[in-house]
């Protein structure tokens, strides 16, 4: 009798073990998407020309940017996440051939433009 109460026990704790286990990684999942939600909203596009600030736009609107300064122009397009010059009439087309940038810190330099650009981690969301 002893026994089979012995061995009950311990399935019960096998249960609550794994239950808990359970619930420990669904909450380690759960705050990991909030904290990743919450990163990729705070980023936002900054785009510069010579000093002074054309666009600050959340990184995740998706929309395209005319930059139209006395150097040249560019058409700077913000898609998933992610934002690349789309067009520019610079002569080394350097800024378009540069692959897309979606990390905080990162830049596209368009030199012949003066156009700079860089993800930030200022937050331009509307606030409800
Ligand atoms: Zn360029």
């Amino acid at each position: 009798m002893e026994e089979k109460g012995n061995l009950q026990k311990r399935v019960l704790n096998s249960v609550l073990f794994f239950a808990v286990v359970l619930l420990i990684a669904f909450g380690l999942i759960v705050l990991r998407l909030a904290i990743t939600n919450k990163e990729d909203a705070a980023k936002s596009v900054v785009v510069e020309s010579d000093g002074s600030i054309l666009y600050a736009v959340p990184l995740s609107d998706d929309q395209t940017l005319s930059v139209k300064t006395e150097y040249g122009e560019n058409s700077i397009r913000i898609e998933r996440g992610k934002v690349y010059v789309e067009n520019a009439d610079c002569p080394k087309q350097i800024c378009v051939h540069t692959a897309p940038i979606r990390d905080i810190g990162q830049t596209i330099v368009c030199l012949p433009h003066r156009v700079v650009v860089s993800v930030t981690a200022i937050d331009l969301r509307k606030k409800e």
